[in-house]
This record gives structure tokens, C-alpha cells and sequence, in this order.
């Protein structure tokens, strides 16, 4: 069993990746699985080589382990050309010179970001009409018009009609970046990943990810998707809550005090007490993991 961390380097972690990083981590330990470490750094303008070792530190102050570091995605772009030829040779992939392509695709879209089911503008376009436009076209993936199920471990089955629910999806920016969606499935496949923990806010984007691995021919991995936490008022807690940055949290308390209300909130533990990542790995099960988001106040 092998699975993984896969922070995006554009900013320190926060609270809500330690949660899923912790589980993560935990559901491999308890199997004696192997951890991989992938840094998600498609996007060049948004992240950098000094939050990647930062995140790096605090993975490990954590007792966080991993077994190999995986090239990270900036050194990738041979393996997305292959996939992307791949399906450009089913006969799959067109241009797109809609405006608003680029503005989500290489970044993971989380919930609540404004994602919006692509009409379709470009699709039949003629040869002609294509050879008349002037911007530099993304490229999108033709969806079927078939229902899509993901059987998610902690969540259950999540369906989506592919047509209506997702629509033709970017695979790669005008400016050349991959997106997200494709370059996490080349990821994961190439990276022998068997199980992906990650937050409930990516459960969306697993029907497209399944979908792909189905079409390049390559076992999809288990998921479980993890309840995302919440600030009592009921905002999802973020980078933006400076006061949740672990730089701060850590002034106040130690790596086992964090864990021991993160293993609480998520059903782990009994009561609120310090407790080491290892530790908790030797009691962790599926089964008492709440499914739905969490209020926490530490
Ligand atoms: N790198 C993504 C993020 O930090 C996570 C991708 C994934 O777990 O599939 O949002």
C-alpha cells in the first residue's frame, strides 16, 4: 500500500493540510504502508522552492515521515506530454480559445471556488473557424455523456454525469502549464500511488480523475476523502486565518497537543489529550473517522 502528501507549495501549511496529512499518514503506518512525498509546484507563479522546504520542516516536526521523495511537477512535463498525446490520439482533446479557460485549470479547484460546467463553445469547431482565431487555445478533454462513479472509502459513492456535471475539462493552459487533473493522475499512476486521503473539498474533481486513469489505461487508487475543518462560525479555515498558520499554533503548543485535538475532532481519540503521530497510527481505523466537516476551536 502506498500513499502520499501532495501539498502545493504556495504557501506554509495550515491547519486543514495537517488534518489531512495526519490521516493520511496514519492510514499508511497502520498498514506499514510506504509514505511518498510530491511536491505540487505546476503553477510557477504561485509556488516556490522555500514554502516547499518549509513544508518539508513542518511535515516533520509532526513526526510526519516520508520513505522517497517524487520528482515534483515542474519536472514532469515530459510524463503530462506523453498522457496528453495519448488521448489527443483518441481523438479526445480539442483547442479552446474561450477566455476564461486558464483562470482554474492548473490549480486544484476547491469547494466553493466559483468552477463552472464548460458549454461546450469549442467543440465542433471547423478547421477553418479554428485556423480564424487569434488567442492561443487551451485544451480540453470531451466528456461522455455517461454517469461517473466513485466509490469513496470514507465518503461512499459519489456520482456524476460527466456531460452535465463536470463538462469538457482543461487539460492544459495557452500558456502550456498542465492542469491539475492531469498531471495528478500521470502523478499518481507513475508514483505506484494505492491510496489517496486528501481533503473532501477534492471529492469533485475524483470523477474526473478516475475517468482518466480509466482512458490511459491504469488502475485508479483508493480514496477517502477526509472532512474538511471549520472556524466555528462556520468558514472553512485557511491560509488566510493567520492565527491558524503553524508558525503560531506552535508557539502556544506542542506537535502532540496539535495532534491530540486533531485525533479528537476527527473521532480518533477519546478525549483531548497530547498524543504523537506514531502513536496514533497504532489506533487509527477507518471506521471511527468522521465523515462530515468539523467545528474545531483549539
Ligand atoms: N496539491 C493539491 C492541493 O494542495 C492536492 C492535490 C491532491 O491531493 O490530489 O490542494
Amino acid at each position: 500500500m502506498t500513499g502520499r502528501f501532495a501539498p502545493s507549495p504556495s504557501g506554509r501549511m495550515h491547519l486543514g493540510n495537517l488534518f489531512s496529512f495526519l490521516l493520511a499518514w496514519c492510514a499508511v503506518r497502520a498498514e506499514n504502508g510506504e509514505m511518498v512525498l510530491r511536491m505540487e509546484d505546476l503553477d510557477p507563479q504561485r509556488t516556490s522552492a522555500e514554502f516547499a522546504a518549509l513544508i518539508r520542516r513542518d511535515l516533520l516536526a509532526f513526526g510526519l515521515t516520508w520513505d522517497r521523495e517524487v520528482p515534483c511537477q515542474s519536472n514532469r512535463t515530459a510524463a503530462y506530454d506523453a498522457a496528453f498525446a495519448q488521448l489527443e490520439a483518441l481523438g479526445l482533446i480539442y483547442p479552446c480559445y474561450c477566455s476564461r479557460s486558464q483562470v482554474h485549470a492548473a490549480s486544484a479547484p476547491h469547494l466553493g471556488q466559483s468552477e463552472f460546467v464548460y458549454a461546450g463553445t469549442c467543440r465542433n469547431l471547423t478547421p477553418e473557424q479554428r485556423t480564424a482565431q487569434t488567442r492561443l487555445p487551451a485544451w480540453r478533454l470531451r466528456v461522455p455523456d455517461e454517469e461517473w462513479t466513485v466509490h469513496d472509502g470514507l465518503q461512499g459513492d459519489y456520482t456524476e454525469l460527466l456531460s452535465r456535471d463536470c463538462g469538457d475539462f482543461v487539460l492544459r493552459r495557452a500558456d502550456g502549464v498542465y492542469a491539475y487533473q492531469l498531471a495528478v493522475v500521470v502523478d499518481d499512476a507513475d508514483n505506484g500511488i494505492t491510496q489517496v486521503v486528501r481533503g473532501r473539498d477534492l471529492l469533485a474533481s475524483t470523477p474526473r480523475q478516475t475517468y482518466l486513469f480509466s482512458l490511459l489505461g491504469k488502475p485508479a487508487p483508493e480514496y477517502c476523502h477526509v472532512p474538511l475543518l471549520l472556524a466555528p462560525d462556520g468558514r472553512r479555515l485557511s491560509k488566510r486565518d493567520g492565527d491558524l498558520d503553524l508558525a503560531a499554533l506552535l508557539e502556544r503548543f506542542t506537535p502532540e497537543q496539535i495532534i491530540g485535538s486533531l485525533a479528537h475532532a476527527a473521532g480518533l481519540i477519546d478525549r483531548n489529550e497530547p498524543i504523537s503521530a506514531q502513536e496514533l497510527a497504532t489506533v487509527f481505523d477507518w471506521r471511527k473517522v468522521k465523515k462530515e466537516d468539523i467545528y474545531l476551536t483549539l
